[in-house]
């Protein structure tokens, strides 16, 4: 199969021990590994696809933890450069008694924003089928130009450019300036997936109706996904659309969802899908991604939580 390169933040959750409760309130944290763009090279090496992390982490012992995090799970870091006087950046994540996570970010700035154009590994860029990409590693120099560079290398070279814009409000200056960088890279994609809340924050429609997703294609798009929670996705081509529905689990935490669901969507297309054109087989391959999603929400944290292919099927073989 294909190579998957993921570029973009990899960092440290500080997760409270306790559920419900506020940072504040919290009487202790566990560290886990996060960070969207690291979590679908994970989600795409634990479905058994081929996949490298593109990336700068701090030259400390968080950043070779996370180093480590990517070999022990079959991620190449042969993208991995390390900063020797920034840290690996941190977030306290807590879920609030609504179901939705507040984020405390540590970015004074960390090794992720420094990554520079200089220190890509272009070889292995060029050997992307799909390069993915989010919207952090935007946010600031010299990790900005980085990204376009890397972008620009990818595409290149034949690569399928893959964005999941992954909006974190708090790091952004304001959501005008927000809303003005994710969609400064729109029209370079190939592939796009945003959650149904991206949506209705790009589009400033409170509504998932096709209309509203519709504003968010561009002449060179070749797939649009809006994601639907436990209700599945949307897909749209250019020539056909659809939804497909999940699978009912019991949800005890989203985190990851999104990024199984992208892992498992780029595996599927660089093992299965010789076009996107093919609805019977794109369909199929969203459903698969649509369970791993599910199965990612059944259990604690993202990285522990991403299902292996035989756990997909399982969960196919029941529904
Ligand atoms: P997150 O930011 O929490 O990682 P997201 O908002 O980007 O996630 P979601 O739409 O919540 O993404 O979830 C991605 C996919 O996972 C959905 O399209 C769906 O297929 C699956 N999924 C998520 N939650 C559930 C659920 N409760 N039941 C079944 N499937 C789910």
């Amino acid at each position: 199969g294909g190579l998957v390169v993921c570029f973009g933040e990899m960092l440290i959750d500080f997760v409270p021990t306790e559920a419900g409760v506020s940072l504040a309130e919290a009487g202790g944290f566990v560290k886990a590994p996060g960070g969207a763009p690291a979590n679908a090279a994970i989600a795409v090496a634990r479905l058994g696809g081929r996949a490298a992390f593109v990336g700068k982490l701090g030259e400390d012992e968080f950043g070779r933890m996370l180093a480590a995090t990517l070999r022990e799970n079959g991620v190449s870091d042969a993208g991995v450069v390390f900063d020797a006087a920034a840290r690996t950046a941190l977030a306290f994540v807590t879920l609030r008694a609504d179901g939705e996570r507040e984020f405390m970010f540590y970015r004074h700035p960390s090794a992720d924003m420094l990554l520079t154009g200089a220190e890509l590994n272009v070889d292995l860029i060029r050997n992307a089928s799909i390069f993915h990409y989010g919207s952090i590693s935007l946010i600031a120099e010299p990790c900005r130009s980085a990204h376009l560079k890397a972008m620009a290398l990818a595409k290149e070279a034949g690569a399928l450019l893959s964005y999941d814009p992954n909006l974190r409000l708090p790091l952004w200056p304001s959501p005008e300036e927000a809303r003005k960088q994710i969609m400064s890279i729109w029209d370079q994609a190939d592939i796009i997936k945003v959650s149904d809340v991206e949506l209705e924050f790009l589009t400033g429609h409170e509504s998932v109706a096709d209309e509203v997703a519709l504003q968010l294609w561009h002449p060179n798009l070749k797939l649009l996904l809006v994601t639907l929670g436990e209700k599945g996705c949307k897909y749209y081509t250019k020539t056909f659309h659809g939804a497909v529905e999940s699978f009912p689990v019991k949800q005890v935490d989203t985190t990851g969802a999104g990024d199984a669901f992208v892992g498992a969507l780029l595996r599927g297309i660089v093992e299965h899908l010789s076009s996107l054109e093919d609805e019977k087989k794109l369909r199929e391959v969203l459903r698969f991604a649509n369970a791993c999603g599910a199965i990612t929400t059944t259990k604690k944290g993202a990285i522990p939580a991403l299902p292996t292919a035989s756990e997909v099927k399982q969960l196919h073989e029941s529904a």
